[in-house]
């Protein structure tokens, strides 16, 4: 028998713009350009400044008599509405609406249909309609569905020698901050658990564009990456910093660890630590007083995990070179190490570099070198026995979870497995108080919250 179909649920009403176009021929293609976009994305036009939402003023800015048609238009879109965005000529004249309105939420050129959209969808987020949007707001995702990457740039501004990453991709571009901070919104409540940030050199996100302040849900927020990591702290998910390049502003973020915003993690790739060779390799940040802060940011927050990966057999490293890198890692005891021998790429400045290492010296090295770290991992994880923690249960099986603490990124570092995993799935937090510590991974039981 044919079954009643369901009753199919009440769409979300369509968030509604008005629109001023004003000027020649062009900007009205302009207007048209941005209100089919608009529409597409399941927009409406308002049409009455009182019925909008936002309000969008396309203007002139050609003669004196156009901006001052312009500068009234926006003035009475911003005392009917109050929330105006301004594209157009005139947007492209310095100042000159900012200083004449100072309150409009963004201002961009003309033939800016992206800055605009942008801008749009920083003020007022589209609500997503599962029976219209083939995709679902937080995009088609290859991760677990508990944790996700958040790619907040792409491009390098620096030119390691043995990097050729800037010349694939280009210098450093920053992602809008509303941009990344809606997606983030997005993936939250499609339940991710766990943020993980990534880019080429995090530290540096916002630099290519001096800081600008953006806009999430209407609230303005710097694009840097404090003003990120704190406004990705108020989500309620785990946010996990990677490819922190140690720049002074790197302090700025242990009182969001502290406080308990951020994960106490930084995966900061160090490379080397023979100034020499950091100098060979053109690395950022190279001559920050590396030990020192490792030291004040553990003093700030003793929790702090610190992940790096180097590069051993670099062109012209020396014996002396090689202990001074382990005998760096003795002193700086990092949590976790990732070792890499140097291996050319096509197209890299160190190729050219004198003193190529043998094949078999390099792998001596790399082998003498993940001695040393293993020794100090599983000190440090010893050191975790008997402790109380929270994990995040990647996988389960039978009676065992496999988990992780803040401690461990997902595929590069350890694991936490509990051996009476009980009703955990995967994607639950849970406590558990550690039981055994190996080299890399430790092993728990369970224990109830609260108690
Ligand atoms: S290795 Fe250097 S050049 Fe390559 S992406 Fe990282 S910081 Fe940029």
């Amino acid at each position: 028998m044919k079954q009643p179909s369901k009753p199919r649920a009440k769409p979300p009403a369509a968030p509604k713009i008005g629109f001023v176009s004003l000027g020649c021929p062009k900007a009205l293609v302009d207007s048209e350009r941005i209100l089919t976009q608009l529409r597409a994305e399941g927009y409406v036009t308002a049409p009455a400044y009182a019925d909008a939402d936002l309000v969008i003023v396309n203007t002139c800015g050609f003669i004196d008599a156009a901006v001052e048609e312009s500068i009234g238009a926006i003035g009475e879109a911003m005392a009917e509405n109050g929330k105006v965005i301004v594209t157009g000529c005139l947007g492209a004249k310095g100042d000159t609406v900012r200083l004449a309105h100072p309150g409009v939420l963004a201002v961009t050129g003309p033939h800016d249909t992206e800055g605009v959209l942008r801008a749009v969808h920083e003020n007022l987020a589209k609500p997503h309609d599962p029976y219209t949007d083939l995709v679902p707001p937080q995009g088609i995702r290859l991760t677990p569905h508990h944790y996700a990457y958040l790619k907040i740039s792409e491009g390098c501004n620096h030119r390691c020698s043995f990097c050729i990453i800037p010349s694939m991709r280009g210098d450093l571009v920053s992602r809008p901050v509303g941009d990344v901070l809606q997606e983030a919104e997005h993936l939250v409540e499609a339940g991710v658990k766990e943020l993980l940030v990534i880019s080429q050199d995090t530290s540096a996100y916002g630099v290519d564009i001096r800081y600008r302040t953006g806009f999430w849900n209407g609230r303005p927020v710097k694009t840097r990456l404090y003003e990120l990591a704190r406004a990705l702290g108020e989500l309620g998910a785990w946010v996990r910093l990677h490819y922190v390049y140690p720049y002074p502003s790197v302090d700025d973020l242990i009182p969001l660890m502290t406080d308990g915003k951020i994960l106490p993690y930084l995966d900061i790739p160090f490379q080397h630590a023979s100034a020499r060779i950091l100098k060979l390799m053109k690395r950022p940040a190279s001559s920050e007083r590396v030990l020192d802060r490792i030291t004040a940011w553990r003093g700030a927050c003793p929790e702090i995990t610190l992940r790096s990966t180097f590069i051993v057999g670099f062109p012209g490293e020396t014996e002396a070179e090689f202990e001074e890198l382990l005998q760096f890692l003795r002193l700086a005891q990092l949590n976790r190490v990732g070792c890499f021998s140097y291996s050319p790429v096509e197209g890299a400045a160190a190729n050219d570099l004198p003193g190529s290492v043998p094949e078999a010296l390099k792998e001596e090295r790399r082998a003498r070198f993940m001695a040393v770290q293993a020794e100090i991992s599983a000190a440090r994880l010893a050191a975790k026995v008997g402790r109380r923690m929270t994990v995040l249960v990647d996988a389960v099986e039978g009676r065992t979870a496999t988990a992780r603490s803040a401690a461990d990124a997902p595929e590069i570092d350890g694991v936490v497995l509990i051996r009476n995993a009980g009703d955990l799935k995967v994607g639950d937090f849970a406590e558990v108080i550690i039981e055994k510590a190996g080299e890399h991974d430790l092993s728990a039981k369970r224990v109830e919250a609260g108690v």
